[in-house]
């Protein structure tokens, strides 16, 4: 008898700290159930396949043009094809522009600028991508870098602001960027930098240094304490986790999306998982998943379909499993974070939604 109630006593307290478990933490198979969101994608294109297997897989998106070209011509014909796209999937795509600095030298730049962006306003726009080229592309007459804290973007910035819209900023590059391919921590960095050895700064040291491109950014936070600030890819801090936590306790209102820079979570996770674990928790609020995937018709629609579950899965795996896991971006095993629910549903929808109000 004595016997008999051990087991049944051991039986209740397997099923309800199973019970807890089921309340406390996602499966794996509750991805396609849970609302997410994808905050850094770039659609090129009219066909539907992103969105297709973005309500598929459950993804709402921010869908992002970008100076990536230098031209204004670029800038138009990706805002053309994002404005497609939301009126096509308004439930799906939330719209973000960019302005070029093509001209930065004429005059009429400024004015020319702010007119373009009034207009994406008016057609929805919540918020305008900053990216990489001013500080690290943009040449002054003296043929120096114009950095991001230049007075003369001081305008541009305050419009965008006054408009209480979003500025999402994508400054400086991996701190991978300014070391040997041999020393970078992950391997799509390491092809990404052996591809465009134009932005890889080990290469070009008379140029800015990381921590200028971080100062300059910072300068321009700090000009304007009430600007809606998004540093995507992890604000450029992705190599490590405390210094990217002080960068957020300097900075209370910015948030940080993660997109293109989970091999250097993956990579920390290897050896400090803890630490990992509890910065995602402790900053859950201000982190929002997001991958930089892209639609430029390079892909068949079932390979664009399959790239972008795989991708989405890998995360959802890593977020909320304590799963031993693999990835070609970097070398060794490491293993999920499992995350609580509440800290998956921040990081996956909640700070996303107060950011780009996703109703
Ligand atoms: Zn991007």
């Amino acid at each position: 008898m004595k016997k008999m109630i051990c087991v049944l006593i051991a039986l209740s307290c397997w099923q309800s700290a199973a019970a807890q478990d089921e309340s406390t933490y996602y499966s794996i198979a509750d991805y396609p159930t849970v609302k997410k969101v994808d905050v850094h994608v770039h659609i090129r294109t009219q066909r539907p396949a992103f969105a297709d297997q973005a309500k598929k897989d459950n993804f709402q998106l921010v869908n992002i043009a970008v100076d990536g070209a230098g031209t204004w011509k670029a800038i138009r014909d990706q805002w053309k094809y994002i404005k497609f796209q939301k009126e096509v999937f308004p439930n799906v795509y939330r719209p973000l522009t960019a302005f070029s600095v093509e001209n930065f030298h004429d005059p009429g730049w400024e004015a020319q600028t702010i007119a373009w962006l009034d207009s994406c306003f008016a057609q929805g726009a919540l918020g305008v991508k900053v990216w990489k080229n001013i500080g690290m592309v943009l040449k002054d007459k003296d043929s120096s870098n114009v950095m991001l804290d230049d007075d003369r973007l001081d305008n541009v910035f305050k419009h965008i602001i006054e408009n209480d819209k979003i500025v999402f900023g994508h400054l400086g590059e991996p701190l991978n960027c300014w070391l040997p391919l041999e020393e970078m921590t992950t391997n799509n960095d390491r092809s990404y930098f052996t591809n465009n050895p134009q932005y890889h700064m080990y290469q070009h040291p008379v140029l800015p240094s990381y921590q200028d491109q971080m100062d300059a950014r910072n300068k321009r936070l700090d000009k304007h304490p009430e600007m809606t600030f998004v540093g995507a890819h992890m604000a450029s801090i992705e190599w490590n986790v405390d210094t990217l936590a002080a960068w957020l306790d300097t900075y209370p209102t910015a948030t940080i999306d993660v997109a293109a820079r989970m091999g250097q979570v993956f990579y920390q996770t290897i050896y400090e998982r803890e630490k990992v674990r509890n910065f995602f928790l402790k900053y859950q609020d201000r982190i929002m998943y997001a991958t930089d995937m892209a639609d430029r018709m390079n892909r068949t629609p079932t390979e664009q379909a399959s790239t972008m579950h795989e991708t989405w899965m890998r995360d959802w795996k890593y977020f909320v499993s304590d799963e031993e896991m693999e990835s070609d971006l970097v070398n060794e095993k490491f293993k999920g974070i499992k995350l609580p629910k509440t800290a998956v549903n921040a990081i996956f929808y909640g700070a996303a939604d107060r950011v780009f109000d996703l109703k």
